[in-house]
């Protein structure tokens, strides 16, 4: 039984930059599940989350994105979590954290633009994780690149190595549908239907007259494009895959619908089910039957004033169930999950019991931090839930110098719950915060006000990049913070970090120190 319910999950994320179609797809594949019945229900949160950047509105909307954290829904017979990754003003250390407890991705490329920056930053850290990607290639009812120079693209800046599923025919107004080259199914596409999955045609190969029948002289196109494309092409390996040295890549257009069932169908035929997660001592099976699993973000509720926090808890092994005992590591505490939340697409239910790759909500008051494990009887402690070197720096001003201690205490906490890092320098009193999107000053700011009465502003910093150092060779650990001691800080669990002033100084600073580590993420001690 225990097999069988981690064999039918899948755990994913998309990832995306701005406005390639992550809404609308997102939207598209809810509909398929059946979570949602009306088209438009995501895109209208988006549209009230991102109507404004200030904080305060988008505290109003805080019990909305709770519930679209996760997004839980059938599809065939599987259970699928899809992951929401913030994007746009709310990117953030969260959007990062989010695919450390995924087991797969799905990576949209708006056609038109080819790989964009986001996109960039948010495939390192799947490729760090070793995480297999499926590709989607969006908006081929559009204008966009040709197929050959997209994937040129996605190879040359992604290092992944793409194989085409599918084979878009023409594009824009001459968008004729796609044909799968594992299935030998030509899909016909009819602009602006609302089918959901289009008419589709067996062709038992290239050569087929059917093929021109319905094609007429794209046809031979077709045959052309596929020639010249199995030639470059490599074959799909699995193990490759898995090991995200090749993605898988569909085109279609998620606004019309198209191309989608192909990529949900991908997401439960290829993509993997829970996979074993790392602990400090050993690895962890899904199908092992006691209870573990990690906090990987951290939402305070709706209420300030109560200090309510949900933690989202990926289950990596064992069965959940409502009301069990669990050990919270960290404190060495034995804690009771009595009011776990499971997340719909709309609602938030109460929950029963779940299994690895479900996500449970556990409220609390502060005392569970980012990269917490659970677990039932080992004591255990996962890895590689770490935090991300920022890039965009402040320094706070206190108005009240009066107010420090509370200044602390507010930002002890909001690091823990990774909202923002705190970091404090050798040489000064400053306190220094870094973070990956720039809205988290902000956030920072009104939660110190609101929840810890604490008035402050801040001016930026003259920083642009992060790294964590660490060197085997004590002696020239010394001799190096002490050249670079006005650019060195602590964070708040005391790791050494250099600050640098470009990135072009940090390369420079690496060059010349070989011998010293500088590591893009750190793990929580
Ligand atoms: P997100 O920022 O990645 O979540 O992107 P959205 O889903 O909000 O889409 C951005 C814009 O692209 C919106 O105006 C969508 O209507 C549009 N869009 C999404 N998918 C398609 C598509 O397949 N074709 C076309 N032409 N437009 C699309």
């Amino acid at each position: 039984m225990h097999q069988k319910e981690i064999e039918q999950r899948r755990t994913f994320g998309i990832i995306s930059h701005p406005d390639a179609g992550k809404t609308t797809l997102t939207e598209k594949l809810l509909l398929f599940g059946g979570a949602i019945q009306l088209a438009g229900t995501v895109k209208a949160r988006k549209a009230t989350r991102h109507a404004t950047s200030d904080w305060m509105a988008i505290e109003k909307e805080r019990g909305i994105s709770v519930t679209t954290s996760v997004m839980k829904f059938h599809y065939r017979d599987f259970e699928i979590n899809l992951l929401d990754t913030p994007g746009h003003q709310d990117f953030s250390e969260d959007t990062y954290r989010v695919l450390t407890a995924v087991d797969s991705a799905v990576m949209v490329i708006d056609g038109a633009k080819g790989v964009e920056p986001q996109t960039e930053k948010l495939m390192e850290i799947c490729l760090l994780r070793n995480t297999p990607v499926i590709t989607f290639i969006n908006k081929l009812d559009r204008d966009v690149l040709s197929p050959l120079d997209l994937l040129a693209d996605i190879e040359k800046k992604l290092q992944i190595e793409c194989v085409p599923m599918s084979w878009p025919i023409g594009m824009g107004k001459s968008f004729r549908g796609v044909y799968n080259l594992y299935r030998k199914e030509l899909q016909l596409f009819t602009p602006g239907a609302k089918t959901r999955s289009g008419e589709v045609f067996v062709i038992r190969d290239l050569d087929d007259p059917e093929l021109d029948k319905r094609l007429g002289s794209q046809a031979a196109e077709l045959r052309e494009d596929i020639d010249l494309m199995e030639g470059a092409a490599n074959p799909f390996v699995y193990e490759h895959f898995l090991k995200a040295n090749q993605t898988p890549v569909f085109f279609g257009s998620a606004i019309n619908n198209f191309g989608v069932r192909e990529l949900l169908d991908a997401i439960v035929e290829l993509a993997p089910s829970p996979r074993p997660r790392q602990a400090t001592t050993r690895e962890v099976l899904p199908s092992e039957e006691q209870f573990s699993g990690f906090a990987f973000k951290i939402q305070a509720n709706m209420d300030t004033a109560h200090r309510d926090r949900i933690a989202f808890v990926r289950i990596c092994s064992g069965k959940f169930t409502r009301g069990m005992k669990v050990r919270h590591n960290r404190l060495g505490k034995e804690v009771t999950l009595a009011n776990a939340t499971i997340f719909m697409a709309q609602d938030r239910a109460s929950v029963e019991e779940a299994y690895p790759g479900d996500i449970i909500g556990i409220h609390n008051h502060g005392t569970i931090r980012i990269g917490d494990t659970f677990s039932e009887g080992e004591e255990l402690k996962f890895t590689g839930i770490p935090n991300f070197a920022p890039e965009h720096f402040c320094r706070v001003r206190l108005k009240n110098p009066l107010k420090i201690k509370q200044l602390q205490k507010g930002l002890t906490q909001l690091s823990e719950e990774g909202i923002v890092q705190v970091f404090r320098p050798l040489t000064n009193n400053d306190y220094i915060l870094g973070v990956v999107g720039v809205l988290q000053f902000d956030v920072t700011m009104a939660r110190l006000f609101s929840e810890y009465s604490v008035e402050a502003d801040y001016e930026p910093a003259d920083y642009a990049a992060a790294r964590w150092v660490t060197c085997a060779d004590r002696e020239k650990l010394a001799v190096f913070e002490k050249k670079y001691r006005n650019n060195l800080a602590l964070d708040s669990e005391g790791n050494l970090i250099y600050l640098a002033m470009s990135e072009w100084r940090l390369s420079n600073t690496m060059e010349e120190w070989p011998d010293i580590t500088m590591h893009k993420t750190m793990e929580h001690s």
